[in-house]
């Protein structure tokens, strides 16, 4: 499979991905086509967990063996712990989560809290997501939101408001999954305003060109929030070459489909430029817990860090 995307030697962040999910092709896609860096956001698994155990192994994978897993493809690895809102709804299964998330919150490349936020916006969810601002205020961590997909307006505003109310800075707070509807409010209050781009519905990459348009590349953020669902891995490069091609100027291109992201996520102090300018060369003959990334293949050893396209 040979999909990737050339985009002048550029580098991408893909702040929102859920790599547990993805395949190793994907990977290397990713990789040849600019994507240095990824944040995954600890986020359900299409059916609901049952008990604590399924929660705290699923923590440990973001900052174990996906980690390792990214960087034998040559990607710096990121993540956001927390409580998602579906599954919020579950108390007596929340108040286990609950006490597990600064464990996991304080370990390193862990850089926001999050996904978290409004799915139904039932009061279940409002006390979970209420419960993490201030895990979050404590623990002077950013926060990643996940905006509703019904009623995307309402559940986006209330949940700018919560953040204020529980005395959050809207500059250490990333609401994803924004669209034209309600972007105008989110930059206008000072949050940062995230858009996922899925390939046929929702927010496609073709309305993302004319929100950079009308709105600038301020506090902009483009993602794929590729999953286990109907997503594409690649949708910040694409994104990226269709405003290139459509006259959004490289600049605008670069900070809302890299430089955005890394000023927001910086903040955390878990994140910066060096961590993937500095990666170690690709080695697939390394192991994490005795399991590597090959099943009898050729290993690939670099001998220097390689980017792609980079000239
Ligand atoms: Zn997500």
């Amino acid at each position: 499979m040979n999909e990737s995307i050339i985009t002048r030697g550029m580098m991408f962040i893909d702040p929102h991905i859920h790599m547990s999910s993805r395949t190793t092709d994907d990977y290397q896609m990713m990789q040849q086509s600019g994507i240095v860096a990824i944040i995954e956001p600890a986020f359900w698994l299409g059916q609901p967990r049952t008990n604590v155990g399924s929660f705290q192994d699923y923590f440990s994978s973001l900052v174990g063996w996906e980690r390792f897993r990214a960087s034998q493809f040559g990607i710096k690895h990121y993540c956001t712990i927390g409580l998602n809102s579906k599954e919020a709804n579950n108390e007596a299964l929340a108040e286990q989560v609950m006490e597990l998330l600064p464990l996991y919150a304080c370990k390193e490349g862990v850089v926001a809290i999050g996904e978290i936020g409004y799915d139904d916006m039932t009061p279940a969810e409002d006390k979970y997501f209420r419960l993490q601002l201030e895990l979050a205020k404590e623990l002077d961590m950013l926060v990643m939101i996940h905006t509703p997909h019904r009623d995307k307006k309402a559940g986006t505003s209330r949940s700018m408001d919560v953040c204020i109310e529980h005395g959050l800075k809207p500059s250490q707070v990333i609401v994803d999954h924004n669209n034209e509807e309600t972007v105008a409010e989110v930059l206008d209050r000072g949050f940062w305003a995230a858009f996922t781009i899925y390939p046929n519905t929702k927010m496609g990459n073709a309305r993302m060109v004319e929100i950079i348009r009308q709105y600038g590349s301020n506090r902009i953020i483009v993602d794929s929030s590729a999953d286990w669902g109907v997503s594409d891995p690649l949708a910040v490069p694409k994104t990226a070459l269709l405003m290139l091609e459509r006259g959004i100027s490289e600049m605008d291109v670069q900070q809302v489909c890299y430089q955005n992201a890394l000023a927001a996520y910086s903040q955390s102090g878990e994140m910066q430029e060096s961590d993937w300018l500095n990666l170690p060369p690709i080695d697939q003959r390394q192991t994490f817990s005795n399991n590597s990334v090959l099943r009898g293949q050729e290993p690939l050893v670099e001998s220097h860090r390689e980017y792609a396209l980079i000239e």
